[in-house]
């Protein structure tokens, strides 16, 4: 029992926590009704008194931590209210439908979104990860604010994970690499996915983390006075110049610099980018006029500058970048972009409930266009396996752009065909696709498309896919849809397999496939345990009865057929002595046929 002295104790920590929240909601939200908030907090300490968490600090802490989470990306009160109620159904006597009763359709829908996701369990395999993982996705794109709250619930728990055991750290911390960051990478959530990265990498590699974070200190002092030092002679430069911009510095995220040391096999000494520079402007001329100063003050290093400007990243990244070398022999990199591109890249798709009722912008049209995307390819891929490695390759893109000939930015994973190209561009296109042109001239198509190629894909109607094709193509989209085409249709060719065996073995009874009752065949497949003459068809077809097996059982009562080759032959041959030798495949002899 907690004693008085702790109970105020308590109370002052989350009354002074619930404050905070209210002024950030009443500065980033001046003009709306936070009744709501409030009233989600009086039910929430209401129903989690007495609660605590592993820390040992009362339970209401989390639920107030995830609502000023949220409050930091400037989420709407709706989301915040369910921040607040997040685990009120699943781990408080509260029901689904008193929260519908107090706080409307829309808390009461996201509440249970959020219980839904949380009841997922991501044990370890894949099976059951992909299976969940498909669950999520749906519950997704019901409203995305669910994915909000879910991310921000995360986060709090991985800032607090230190309170676990050992087994549960590993656990929540793997899945947080593995899921919850990956999500918040695809929808562009910068500042969330670099956070719960580190989170997650310090636990689950903690020789790792230590490593590259000793790597970074020793680096420290003196690369933040390189950094002082280069961006003092670039605002002189934009000074000159006459344009505004902000410059800031920062030490790139420890787990970026510890993927990239891994990727690239190299040492920390040759990451380019551990100092970072980012310059944010007020237009996007001024991010090209400021790319031509910094090349002007420094030399570019070849090949390192992007213009994801003109070419966002498939989350709608913007940025210019260049690495550049000082006359002292240092490289850094510098990134350049607007304040809007640059709140895209920090908050991604939260920065859209900024505005009440504001409506959904493109970007965030084509984010959720992504999420509806995955819920779709999924109903195609019946094995949980295979969703889950499209979902790892989607959510990791390393991408090719590429364009139609009018132009059209085509994105695909590195290494992609023609034919991914062409079913990127509509499924029809990939089926009849039989040659392309790769910026102009002819190239086969396992030919490998590189950025700035302009594909025209050359179609021929009434072509079929071509099980090949698996071998070739890279994204799971392609490789989804003639997978899906090649079952519909190998089932069709296997039956066409099986008439035209049954077709040739009927003609040693003479008889013909015509002449074969449906009845007859009907009742051939019951005796395989088949239900349709059909699958009987399919089954001959693939190979797993032989049509003189299957013959045997349709042809009319003592009958029987005639000596191979003697349906070519003169009717004499029907007198040839034969005799059936019951077999493991029950093949048949025919006795004096080798002297024929
Ligand atoms: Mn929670």
């Amino acid at each position: 029992m907690a004693t008085l002295r702790q109970q105020i104790a308590t109370n002052v920590l989350t009354v002074t926590r619930f404050r905070e929240l209210m002024k950030k909601l009443r500065e980033n939200r001046p003009n709306e009704d936070l009744e709501l908030v409030k009233k989600a907090y009086d039910f929430s300490q209401r129903h989690h008194a007495g609660q605590s968490r592993a820390s040992g600090e009362p339970y209401l802490v989390h639920p107030l931590e995830v609502a000023n989470v949220l409050a930091d990306m400037q989420m709407d009160p709706v989301s915040i209210a369910a921040g607040l109620l997040h685990d009120s159904v699943e781990d408080t006597s509260v029901t689904a439908v008193e929260i519908r009763q107090e706080f409307g359709e829309q808390v009461a829908h996201i509440v249970e979104g959020v219980t839904k996701i949380s009841k997922i369990d991501f044990s370890t395999t894949e099976e059951a990860q992909a299976e969940n993982l498909r669950k999520m996705m749906l519950a997704m794109v019901d409203d995305i604010r669910v994915i909000m709250i879910k991310l921000a619930d995360r986060l709090h728990n991985m800032r607090t994970l230190e309170h676990l055991q050992p087994d549960r750290q590993q656990k929540i911390a793997r899945e947080t690499l593995d899921i919850y960051a990956p999500i918040a990478h695809r929808l562009g959530m910068g500042k969330v996915r670099g956070e719960l990265e580190d989170l997650g990498f310090r636990y689950v590699d903690p020789i790792g983390y230590e490593q590259v974070q000793a790597a970074v200190e020793s680096r420290r002092k003196k690369g933040e006075a390189f950094m002082v030092r280069v961006e003092g002679v670039l605002r002189d430069g934009l000074k000159e110049a006459g344009i505004s911009a902000r410059v800031e510095s920062r030490i790139k995220r420890l787990f970026s610099i510890h993927k990239k040391l891994q990727r690239q096999r190299i040492s920390v000494d040759q990451v380019y980018d551990l100092f970072a520079m980012r310059v944010i402007t007020n237009s996007v001329q001024d991010c090209y006029a400021v790319l031509g100063i910094i090349h002007n003050l420094w030399r570019p290093v070849p090949g390192r500058i992007k213009d994801f400007i003109a070419m966002p990243r498939p989350n709608l990244y913007q940025s210019l970048h260049t690495s550049v070398i000082t006359e002292t022999g240092e490289t850094f990199e510098i990134q350049i972009r607007t304040e809007e591109m640059h709140k895209m890249c920090e908050e991604g798709i939260a920065a859209h409930w900024k505005y009440k009722d504001g409506p959904v912008s493109a970007q965030d049209e084509q984010r959720l266009a992504w999420l509806r995307q995955v819920v779709e390819w999924q109903r195609d891929v019946s094995d949980p396996n295979e969703f889950l490695s499209t979902l790892k390759i989607d959510l990791y893109p390393e991408e090719v752009y590429t364009f139609t000939p009018k132009g059209k930015v085509i994105v695909l994973p590195r290494e992609s065909t023609p034919i991914d190209f062409a079913y990127t561009i509509h499924t029809e296109v990939g089926h009849s696709c039989v040659g392309a042109k790769v910026n102009g001239r002819m190239v086969p198509l396992r030919h490998k498309l590189h950025s700035g190629d302009i594909v025209e894909i050359l179609t021929q109607p009434g072509h079929k896919p071509s099980r090949d094709w698996l071998a070739i193509v890279k994204s799971s989209r392609s490789r989804n849809k003639i997978k899906h085409w090649l079952n519909l249709h190998q089932q069709e060719r296997a039956i066409e397999i099986g008439k035209k065996l049954i077709e040739k073995e009927a003609r040693k009874y003479r008889m013909s496939l015509k002449s074969i009752k449906d009845p007859d065949l009907l009742r051939a497949a019951g005796e395989y345990g088949l239900g349709r003459a059909d699958d009987l068809l399919a089954a001959i077809g693939y190979g797993k009865y032989s049509a003189r097996q299957v013959l045997a059982k349709l042809a009319p009562a003592g009958s029987e057929p005639l000596p191979e080759g003697g349906e070519l032959s003169a009717s004499g041959f029907t007198s040839v002595v034969r005799r059936v030798f019951g077999g493991d495949n029950n093949a048949i002899i025919v006795k004096g046929h080798g002297d024929m």
